[in-house]
């Protein structure tokens, strides 16, 4: 059972800010910054391209709401809202969870950098990823 599967089930203490009866948040261990916390569905699901449309709204409604609160509860001035997938993008539990991760200051200790990178040729881009 994965690490978060034993959060849900109470076989490993968290502190839970929200419950109901498909999603659980709770605060992250990391704080990388005061009131990072992690949103999961009490289903497994491997991350968040696996998991169903149904769970996801519902992940993401929970997400959006604490997001909110957290604005006026916590004296942060911005959020960062993100998922990991899989290793190569940071993923290190498997079981679908939404940061959210309050912002302080620009220097606050997450680093999320778009560095400059070659140039792609955009229209073919557009060709190959957009929906038909
Ligand atoms: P990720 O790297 O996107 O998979 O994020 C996993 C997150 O889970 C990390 O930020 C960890 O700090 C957090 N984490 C791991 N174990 C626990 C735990 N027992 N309780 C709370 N957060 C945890
Ligand atoms: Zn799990």
């Amino acid at each position: 059972m994965c690490i978060f599967c034993k959060i849900i089930d109470g076989e490993i203490p968290s502190y839970k800010v929200y419950e109901d009866q498909d999603v659980l948040a709770f605060l992250d261990i990391s704080q990388v910054t005061k009131g990072h916390t992690l949103v999961i569905p009490k289903k497994h699901y491997e991350n968040f391209v696996d998991v169903d449309t149904e769970t996801m709204q519902k992940v993401m409604v929970v997400a959006q709401d604490l997001a909110k609160s957290y604005m006026n509860k916590l004296d942060c001035t911005g959020l960062n809202i993100l998922s990991n997938v899989n290793e190569v993008a940071g993923q290190s539990v498997f079981h679908f969870h939404v940061h959210i991760i309050p912002r302080y200051h620009a220097t606050d200790d997450v680093v999320i950098e778009f560095k400059e990178s070659p140039e792609q040729d955009l229209p073919a881009l557009q060709n190959l990823l957009k929906k038909d």
